[in-house]
């Protein structure tokens, strides 16, 4: 069996939800919009490390999905959320903070690990380069609030860049946020995980992947108001029992999939 961070974090969320997910096959409607303009602007990431026009390379992707009938959150269109892309990228190439030598090699860069019992562990590492001039490892995230900053240090608590560590052995690791919002930001968010962490990790992904071996999905939603999490989890329509959710939310390709760790590359 082949897991993933993605795999790993919604069996840690609700072990109910994983097994609608990877075991029963419901999987979440692409109709958030972004999410896949989030697909679309790595894309043209890829392009500008590759010193191809990374604008053009947005619109295409984006063009893909005009008319696919999306949710846009209040105030959103197809065109406003391309401009914010194009002022995303311009941005970036301004701030010239990042620097990745041979992109061919150093994006996308998929990394595997043997677990026990001839499990595997797969991710997909966005980038390894520099920011401002320090080596590090480099997740690229398209977003429509801040990422928090405070209290110093939160970064390094980060699971996905602590699974990221663990997978790369390598301790710097950074958040390239790009905020949509009326005035475009970027965040350059910089942590460094330690040895104990690394360690810790890898002995939470073998206790996990012992339970979902052991059939164990209890349902977890115990979280109270207003941090609910059942009301962002796309298979509360299967938990209601509610068709109209269900037909709303998720579309079913039953069973599980070998290729269900590429989750990891729209996470
Ligand atoms: S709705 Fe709540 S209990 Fe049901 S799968 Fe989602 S998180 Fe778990």
């Amino acid at each position: 069996m082949v897991y993933s961070h993605t795999q790993i974090s919604q069996y840690l969320r609700c072990p109910r939800s994983y097994r609608y997910r990877y075991l029963d096959g419901w999987r979440e409607k692409d109709t958030r919009a972004g999410m896949v303009f989030g697909r679309c602007f790595e894309n043209a990431l890829g392009a500008y490390f590759h010193g191809e026009d990374c604008t053009a390379a947005l619109f295409s992707e984006w063009a893909a999905h005009r008319d696919a009938p999306f949710q846009y959150r209040k105030g959103e269109s197809w065109d406003r959320i391309l401009h914010q892309g194009v002022h995303l990228l311009h941005r970036f190439a301004q701030d010239d903070r990042i620097k990745i030598s041979d992109p061919g090699e150093n994006t996308q860069i998929k990394l595997s690990r043997t677990l026990g019992a001839g499990n595997e562990f797969v991710s997909y590492i966005d980038a390894i380069g520099e920011l401002d001039g320090q080596r590090c490892l480099i997740d690229w995230k398209t977003t429509t609030s801040r990422y928090s900053e405070d209290p110093a240090g939160l970064l390094s608590l980060d699971p996905q860049l602590i699974c990221y560590s663990w997978m790369s052995g390598i301790s710097d690791v950074a958040f390239v946020v790009f905020v949509r919002k009326s005035l475009p930001e970027i965040q350059y968010l910089k942590a460094t995980i330690s040895d104990d962490q690394r360690r810790d990790f890898g002995r939470m992904v073998e206790t996990t992947v012992a339970q979902l071996e052991a059939g164990q999905f209890p349902s977890h939603s115990g979280i109270r108001f207003p941090q609910n999490a059942c009301m962002s989890c796309s298979h509360l329509g299967l938990c209601l029992n509610n068709p109209k959710l269900i037909e709303t939310n998720l579309i079913r390709r039953p069973g599980a999939s070998d290729l269900d760790w590429l989750d990891e590359l729209v996470d």
